[in-house]
């Protein structure tokens, strides 16, 4: 059988609250009578001294001197004589066959539905023997126990349906947002609706904090599984059209033999372009399985830079770009040479295909340092990007300026100067302004830092 966890609460808290209540009322019970009882027998003992002073003898036949009470204080007095006939005093009704007396001694008495204490005192005046006994009711008497079991067998089940209602409204209040997360587990396994989200009402505690990681966990599952859809998208995308040209160019050449060599370098050309891509795709693959292994070594960055600055000098000049270089000098990092060229070199093509053309095509090739870091960036004076593309420009396949992206540009180039950069501990950001142009720079902990 399977009990729910508010059920489970609700019993065991029935339980606790029953052996409690009856565990608690027993040992109050038993001590508060003991003290009743107590006070009950010195008051009895009591009251019959009292009265053993008011009796006297007077001319052969015993008397009390008149003020004497034979009902004080819940005790009945009476006096005896030797035989056992009543001289004077009450007892109480319900007694019916009164005990044989005993000198200075409490008897328990158990009559109809109630029960006594007797107590009886001999005493000898003037020569004469007389008993007095006093009685009074006992709080054990069978009437008061049934009262108070009555009392109990309405009382503690009352008590435990409303201790039982109680907890099982509290913990199933407590537990309905873990319900509603059954349910929209239920909801997103059946439906594969990931944008499914528990609806919370407002409140504090440990499960309602649990269902709010629940909806932000949710929230990064749908974020990566839209993202894994798109980039899916995207690959199949990007390798259909160089997919497309290669087998309508085949298929032509095939036919005309004359149009071989041009449909050939075209072939070429997509392949390439493809390869590229597949590349950069199995880098980034690696990068996010941390699996991006780097051949690290000591790195002259500036070095570095230097060559790099002359090569893409001479393709700036060509188009016509004026490159300016400041490359501070003596600044080493430990990382994979191959990978840094790629990286920076994915910046300066930017800034030559997305930088130029807006009055200013001049690109500022930098390399300093800071108290942790090797900072090199590149800075253009282009379109800019505007400020919604910012975040977007680092994903994969992302493109903001169509017009500019030509057959080599895929969109992956920043995905990948991130990775790398990320990959020697580093970071990679932009500053941009629209129409003022752009500013990239990647962030590499120096040789000798703690990142090393
Ligand atoms: P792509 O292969 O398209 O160049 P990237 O990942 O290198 O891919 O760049 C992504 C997008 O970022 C580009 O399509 C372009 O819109 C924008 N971008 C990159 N560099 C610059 C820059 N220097 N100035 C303006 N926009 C840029």
């Amino acid at each position: 059988m399977k009990i729910s966890i508010t059920k489970k609460i609700a019993i065991w808290y029935a339980v606790v609250l029953l052996v409690m209540t009856v565990g608690f009322s027993a040992v109050i019970i038993t001590y508060s009578n003991h003290q009743a009882e107590k006070a009950a027998r010195s008051q009895l003992i009591d009251e019959v001294a009292d009265a053993v002073g008011k009796i006297r003898s007077i001319d052969d036949h015993i008397e009390t001197t008149g003020n004497i009470s034979f009902y004080d204080d819940g005790v009945y007095i009476s006096f005896y004589q030797t035989d056992g006939d009543l001289i004077e005093g009450r007892i109480p009704i319900q007694i019916s066959d009164p005990p044989a007396f005993k000198h200075e001694s409490v008897t328990f008495l158990n009559s109809g539905s109630d029960s006594w204490y007797i107590y009886d005192e001999k005493h000898n005046i003037s020569g004469k023997t007389i008993w007095v006994r006093g009685i009074t009711k006992s709080l054990f008497g069978a009437g008061n126990l049934n009262r108070l079991l009555q009392m109990f067998i309405f009382i503690v089940p009352a008590f435990m349906v409303l201790a039982i209602l109680g907890g099982a409204l509290l913990t199933r209040r407590a537990f309905r947002p873990i319900h509603k997360m059954l349910d929209t587990v239920e909801e997103i396994r059946t439906k594969h609706d990931y944008s499914e989200r528990v609806e919370l009402e407002p409140g504090k505690d440990e499960i309602h904090q649990l269902a709010k990681n629940f909806n932000m966990l949710f929230d990064d599952v749908e974020e990566s599984f839209n993202k894994e859809k798109q980039f899916n998208f995207d690959v199949s995308h990007e390798l259909k059209t160089p997919l497309s040209v290669i087998i309508s160019q085949s298929d032509y050449a095939l036919e005309h033999e004359d149009y071989q060599a041009e449909a050939l370098k075209k072939i070429n050309r997509e392949s390439r372009n493809m390869a590229t891509i597949v590349s950069s795709m199995l880098t980034l693959a690696r990068s996010d399985t941390g699996n991006l292994v780097l051949e690290k070594s000591n790195v002259d960055l500036s070095e570095l830079c230097e060559i790099i600055a002359d090569q893409q000098d001479f393709i700036a000049e060509e188009r016509g770009i004026k490159f300016i270089t400041e490359i501070e000098p003596d600044i080493s990092v430990i990382g994979d040479e191959v990978m840094l060229i790629r990286a920076i070199v994915n910046l300066t093509q930017n800034a030559m295909k997305y930088g130029t053309g807006n009055g200013n095509d001049t690109i500022e090739f930098r390399l300093k340092q800071d108290s942790t870091s090797a900072v090199i960036s590149v800075s253009d004076h282009g379109i800019g990007i505007p400020e919604q593309d910012l975040d977007k420009i680092w994903d994969r396949f992302y493109r903001a300026d169509k017009a500019r992206s030509d057959d080599e540009s895929s969109g992956l180039g920043l995905s990948i100067v991130r990775a790398i950069a990320q990959a020697h501990g580093g970071l990679s950001e932009v500053e941009s302004e629209v129409g003022s142009g752009s500013t990239f720079t990647i962030r590499i902990p120096l040789a000798g830092g703690d990142n090393e």
